[in-house]
């Protein structure tokens, strides 16, 4: 029987060096929502007794990967989640070959690099090959930048097709060529759409809503939604010349103010009017939020979910009740003009 080279990611991590290594990085979230029954892996989660009032991700990421098989998982201990070495501890318990990555405390070149080699070390390969592979990776990276201005700048890419192009490269589907050709198809035919303009334009922020209609529910209300904060970061295009420097412009992992910034940068570069921050039930990022809304210039609606499927009536509501806002907002400053 040919050897399983699956590896569960958890999150976004350096997935070159696994790669480079010979083995397919899965990322457990994508898998976890996108394989269908959702609610049940969290139900399956909890008769394996994690609580209630854990996150709705941690508990269908370790469903997932329970169901699936998957020999090996990667589990982020460090710049992601606060629960994520408890995951790795009952992942290992069950016999699942758990290995760490840690991103460091600080935004620092060097640290990184130190990681991203111990990994190479534990996966059984080097830096230099994983080079190797973020350079084969970046055909796709630039073809997904090319998707991202599509959507702000003309309009012709939906928040949904943004949000799930940029979410597939946490792990480019499991294949970069395949993954590369079809954005490539998808671009091109995106390029020949007509320009669509919005009146009120959104930013999402905040980890991947786990609600899978919300995307649908804001552009019926007539906003675009013209910013995915976290999966253009999870894309990694941010660029870089090397693995550390890529990974060292990735905000995701360092903390709230590294975030705020990219987001201050894109809300001015993009002309959003409004933002959604994203957050979900039992999360410590939720806390983030005070500083995401003290350091913004535009109206923010906070919007908490727990678990998967569509968005409830009371969600629905805060939403339509915010592009109202805004809305009233663009007309008195364009009321404000003609004085
Ligand atoms: S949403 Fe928060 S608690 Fe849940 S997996 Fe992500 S970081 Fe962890």
């Amino acid at each position: 029987m040919a050897a399983d080279i699956r590896i569960g990611i958890t999150t976004t991590l350096p997935i070159e060096v696994l790669w480079a290594a010979g083995l397919r990085p899965v990322d457990l979230n994508n898998l976890f929502i996108g394989r269908g029954g959702a609610e049940e892996a969290v139900r399956e989660a909890e008769g394996a007794g994690f609580p209630r009032s854990t996150c709705a991700w941690i508990k269908g990421i370790y469903a997932t990967a329970r169901a699936e098989g998957f020999a090996r998982v990667v589990v982020v201990t460090g710049g992601d989640c606060s629960n994520a070495a408890a995951l790795g501890e009952v992942l290992a318990d069950d016999g699942v070959d758990v290995v760490t990555f840690a991103f460091p405390p600080a935004r620092d070149r060097r640290a990184i690099a130190r990681e991203i080699k111990a990994l190479a070390r534990k996966v059984g390969t080097t830096v230099e090959a994983a080079e190797r592979t973020y350079g084969r990776l970046s055909r796709g990276r630039a073809l997904l930048r090319e998707l991202d201005d599509l959507t702000w700048r003309e309009g012709v890419v939906s928040a949904r097709e943004n949000f799930d192009w940029l979410i597939k490269a946490c792990d480019f589907g499991g294949g970069a060529e395949e993954f590369e050709e079809d954005v490539g198809r998808f671009v091109a035919a995106a390029r020949a759409r007509p320009k669509r303009k919005a009146r009120v334009r959104l930013g999402v922020a905040g980890v991947p809503p786990i609600n899978d209609d919300l995307f649908e529910f804001l552009e019926g209300l007539g906003a675009a939604v013209v910013f995915n904060e976290l999966p253009r970061q999870f894309a990694l295009l941010g660029g870089g010349e090397d693995l550390a420097e890529a990974y060292t412009a990735y905000t995701y992992a360092y903390g709230v103010r590294p975030r705020i910034d990219d987001i201050l940068k894109e809300v001015a570069r993009r002309r959003i009017d409004g933002l959604v921050h994203y957050v979900q039930a039992f999360c410590y990022r939720g806390i983030q939020d005070i500083l995401l809304r003290r350091a913004l210039p535009i109206p923010v609606l906070t919007l908490e979910g727990e678990r998967p499927g569509p968005l409830s009536a009371q969600q629905r509501l805060r939403l339509e009740t915010f592009v109202e806002m805004l809305n009233q907002n663009i007309d008195a400053a364009a009321g404000e003009t003609f004085v």
